[in-house]
């Protein structure tokens, strides 16, 4: 393993970054951050309480009106901003993100910093966009778009840049400040953040971080009568209680939450390119992407050559050193995190499926850290726990249908309804099915991930959309000013 990352010695460990300052937190105990890649302390940071958590809500309402007030040129230059300050430390961040959360290092180049580069790339654009602020015409009524107010941003470990940037980017477009609650596992990135938007200028108190746990910390934003709105990333557990709370003073709530998404391979179409992308996008982050595509569904008689198919595709995912840049399969997040992801595994076998490939047998590459290796579940019963619950890890459930009116009963028949894919022998057919399908994004034959397209999900996976003017939309109140006739 290479040395500590080089953000990390820049980033204060006993400080918070709050109203544009890095002051003394009021606790003093920190969160011990760890790499799960060796399961050794990465660094700490300092932790947030409710006190701060106020101070960084007042200082972000401070900061409101002048930043509502900006044009939207003018806050498209602080994305820019923001976007060079990143760019010219992609690397370091890559590095960072590997370190804390074990995503091999390619995948945080590419993914984990090159996709909020994008999402800050196309707000922008969106802002500069000269009809991004010409009022709707209805009849005798202007509709205008005001700002929410101030945004509590709470955010999984998963993707820990991409999902604060998703926020705060529609927010920032919107003209709300952003108080941002990062995991507590992958508070680094997060407070990396901050200090790059900090040295690219942008306003005290637009940005704020308080990094602690979520019944505490989070809880405490969710409760804050100073925030108008709770942008929520994690668990449908988590995402439930959040709702809960925040209806209880009727602030405006968006959740993006878990998934089981189901990939639909018709008759016709290209087999073995289906199934091995799907085992791409089951195993990506090691299998912790809320839209991957964890169910595999062929028809019966193409189940056992797709088996096959599956389980060769997942050789090419050996666990592996994150920081090598030949990996393609890092560790789970955390020891917590591999236990359950190890039960829903032994759950499987005890609920009547098989293992093809059982990934509990491929420990990590020196026997630390929490590393489980691909498995593929097959001849479960699509009501079976493993085919209907979120296991968060490199698990793919392999199922057969009979008829195409099955698939799409199967792929529907979970309580989720975030992502999918059906692939076919065209692309009409293809889409079809993928109308069909209840959930917030469905990819046809293979099309590749869209940073401005709506995502979000149906029933289980939350409701509200991120990314692109709808993200923006999301941050926004409409008003209707009626003229005289
Ligand atoms: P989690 O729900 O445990 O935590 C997410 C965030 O919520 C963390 O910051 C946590 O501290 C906070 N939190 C937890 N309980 C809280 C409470 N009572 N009040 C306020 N905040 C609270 O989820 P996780 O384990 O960090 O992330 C994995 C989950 O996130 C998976 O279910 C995954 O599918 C989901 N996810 C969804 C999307 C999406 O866009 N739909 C994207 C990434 C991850």
């Amino acid at each position: 393993m290479p040395a500590q990352p080089q953000l990390l010695d820049q980033l204060p460990p006993d400080r918070l970054y709050l109203d544009g300052r890095w002051t003394a937190p009021h606790t003093t105990t920190p969160i011990d951050v760890e790499n799960p890649a060796t399961g050794e302390r990465l660094g700490q940071v300092a932790a947030a309480d409710p006190e701060d958590v106020h101070e960084a809500v007042l200082a972000a309402e401070r900061a409101f009106p002048a930043w509502a007030a900006l044009e939207p040129g003018e806050r498209a230059d602080h994305l820019d901003a923001l976007r060079a300050a990143m760019t010219d430390r992609a690397a370091d961040l890559a590095e960072l993100v590997t370190a804390e959360l074990g995503t091999p290092i390619r995948f945080s180049r590419a993914v984990q910093v090159g996709l909020p580069l994008r999402v800050l790339e196309s707000t922008s654009a969106l802002l500069r966009d000269p009809g991004f602020a010409v009022p709707e015409r209805l009849g005798h009524s202007l509709v205008l778009r005001d700002p929410v107010g101030v945004v509590g941003g709470i955010t999984p470990w998963n993707y820990p840049l991409h999902q604060a940037v998703a926020k705060i980017a529609g927010a920032f477009a919107a003209g709300c400040p952003v108080v941002l609650k990062p995991s507590a596992l992958t508070p680094l990135s997060a407070l990396a953040l901050a200090q790059l938007a900090d040295r690219a200028g942008l306003p005290p108190g637009v940005l704020t971080v308080v990094p602690g746990s979520g019944p505490v910390v989070g809880e405490a934003l969710v409760r804050h009568p100073g925030v108008a709105m709770v942008s929520f990333t994690g668990s449908t557990t988590a995402g439930a209680r959040v709702a809960a709370l925040a209806g209880e003073r009727l602030a405006r709530v968006a959740l993006e939450l878990g998934g089981k998404s189901a990939s639909v391979v018709l008759p016709g179409a290209d087999l073995p390119r289906a199934v091995r992308r799907t085992v791409d996008s089951c195993l990506l982050n090691a299998g912790q992407t809320c839209t991957a595509q964890t169910r595999l569904l062929v028809r019966h008689d193409q189940y056992a050559e797709a088996v096959d198919l599956a389980v060769a595709a997942t050789q090419r995912y050996r666990p592996g050193d994150p920081t090598d840049p030949e990996t393609r399969l890092g560790p789970l997040v955390s020891a917590d995190h591999h236990r359950t992801v190890t039960e829903h595994i032994a759950r499987a076998v005890s609920d009547g499926a098989r293992l093809a490939v059982d990934g509990r047998e491929a420990p990590g590459p020196d026997g630390r850290g929490h590393y489980c290796g691909p498995t593929v579940v097959v001849d479960a019963d699509p009501g079976a726990a493993i085919a209907q619950q979120e296991v968060f890890g490199p698990v793919l459930t392999v199922l057969s249908y009979r008829d195409e009116e099955e698939a799409v009963r199967i792929a529907n028949g979970t309580p989720y309804g975030l992502a999918g894919a059906v692939w076919a022998a065209d692309d009409d057919t293809a889409t079809a099915v993928a109308r069909r399908l209840r959930s917030g994004q469905v990819d046809v034959n293979g099309a590749p991930f869209n940073p401005v397209a709506p995502f979000g999900g149906y029933g289980h996976s939350g409701y509200g959309r991120e990314l692109g003017p709808h993200g923006v939309a999301e941050f926004q109140q409409l008003k209707a000013v009626q003229l005289p006739l």
